[in-house]
């Protein structure tokens, strides 16, 4: 699928103002421009943690493929339940993947174990501590104590053979690789890993082990990037760093679009820079240089460029390290999981009670770095991580979450609910 021109989408948002752009609407512009990627592969369970799924997955079989027991008890017919006591005569043992295959006839009992079949006639289960008394041969039970079907899994209840297991679009975590093993599944289509190329601009940047002459800093956003990436599951190609002149950037732009689906910079985006990022970017293709309502990461650059007959999806990040993070979290990911035709909301947040105040203008979204802990009474709470400059790493790498305060949002006091999302789940 051809991707629709960013100039022919911008009119479609009427209020549109590439000067201070809401984040909404970028991340609504992007998500207008960007286009899944139909190509897909097998992979084992084993390789297949966090990968999406291609194709829906129909379940051969059903599951369970018989009627069996939740419970260790005693399996009976449900007619022998009544207003008395009843004594049922043991007649035999079913253990799991050893069925009874003998009749069970009224007045009669088989001592079962979760997961063994329910023998034949068998609708109702009494788990072992819930009789009055039982012996080798005799079990006696209550009125009351179950009702006809109780603690009986039926066949087909988990998944039943024909339907969808799993969905197109599905990223596969810990159960669902159990669950395609529970159907005897070893193989899956998932999508192929995007190639993702990575390099950082600027000539004050230099590279670990060399010398940091006076006014260079290491290149750190390059370590950032390739792990936010790695977390998605890209594959990425590390160009390192690009010095900033014309051929430089031409031929590490070229290169990359050549050989990856989306290409991710940073530095060299904001207005009035001294150098060629900008200007190369808009040579090779359709991109859109923003400057964005928010805080931290106002300037970035998005579109698509080409060069030989191949094209990328490109993110021009900010230099800043913080709001290399937050473009990377809040534009790039959610473009590249659809590219990956990844579905559903990948970025759930929650409304916690701030722990202070918070000074916040509107008119622009605010990212703050944020620590989630429990009160006294185990409510959550989230107080701020301390200085917020978007250039202070420390403050991302101390934080567990991120306190988005949206663009209308004023001052916040304490206790006041803000949304907060969590930077780790449990998968
Ligand atoms: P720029 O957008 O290029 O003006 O960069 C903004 C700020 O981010 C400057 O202080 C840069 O030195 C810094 N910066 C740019 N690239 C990197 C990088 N790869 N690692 C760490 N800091 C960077
Ligand atoms: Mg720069």
């Amino acid at each position: 699928m051809t991707a629709p021109a960013l100039s022919a989408l911008a009119p479609q948002i009427a209020s549109c103002n590439p000067e201070s752009l809401s984040v909404a609407h970028a991340q609504q512009l992007i998500r207008e421009y960007v286009q899944p990627i139909e190509s897909s592969e097998m992979a084992g369970l084993n390789d297949a943690l966090c990968r999406v799924l291609a194709e829906d997955v129909i379940s051969p079989i059903d599951v369970p493929a018989h009627d069996n027991s939740a419970m260790d008890g005693y399996a009976f017919r449900s007619g022998d339940l009544g207003a008395s006591p009843a004594t049922l005569t043991v007649v035999g043992t079913a253990f799991a993947g050893h069925k009874y295959g003998g009749a069970v006839a009224p007045g009669e009992c088989v001592r079962i174990m979760t997961g063994a079949v329910m023998p034949m006639d068998c609708d109702t289960v009494v788990p072992q501590e819930l009789v009055t008394s039982a012996s080798e041969t005799s079990m006696t039970l209550a009125p009351g104590v179950v009702r006809p079907g109780d603690n009986r899994r039926l066949k087909g209840e988990d998944l039943a053979a024909g339907k969808p297991a799993l969905r197109k679009g599905k990223t596969l975590h810990a159960a669902d690789l159990g669950l395609l093993a529970s159907l005897g599944i070893g193989q899956v289509p998932v999508q192929r890993r995007l190639c993702v190329a990575v390099f950082s601009t600027g000539d004050e940047l230099r590279g670990i082990g060399q010398q940091l002459d006076e006014g260079c800093i290491y290149d750190s956003n390059r370590y950032t990037i390739r792990a936010m990436l790695a977390r998605l599951g890209c594959d990425v190609i590390d160009m390192g760093i690009v010095k900033d002149d014309r051929e430089s950037l031409e031929a590490a732009l070229r290169t990359a679009c050549e050989n990856a689906d989306a290409i991710i910079t940073s530095g060299g985006v904001s207005v009035g820079e001294a150098d060629f990022t900008r200007e190369m970017m808009a040579r090779l293709g359709d991109v859109a240089f923003w400057k964005l309502a928010m805080r931290p990461g106002r300037p970035m650059a998005f579109g698509r460029i080409a060069s030989n007959g191949k094209s990328a999806y490109l993110f021009g990040l900010p230099g800043n390290p913080v709001a290399v993070m937050v473009t990377f979290y809040f534009f790039a990911r959610d473009a590249l999981l659809r590219m990956m035709g990844a579905a559903g909301d990948s970025t759930p947040s929650m409304r916690v009670a701030s722990q202070s105040a918070i000074r916040k203008k509107p008119g622009r979204t605010e990212f703050q770095r944020g620590i989630l802990t429990s009160d006294a009474n185990g409510n959550p709470q989230v107080r701020v991580t301390g200085s917020q400059g978007s250039g202070i790493l420390r403050s991302m790498s101390e934080a567990n979450c991120m306190i988005i305060l949206g663009h209308e949002q004023g001052n916040v006091n304490a206790g006041d609910p803000v949304d907060v999302v969590l930077f780790d789940g449990l998968c």
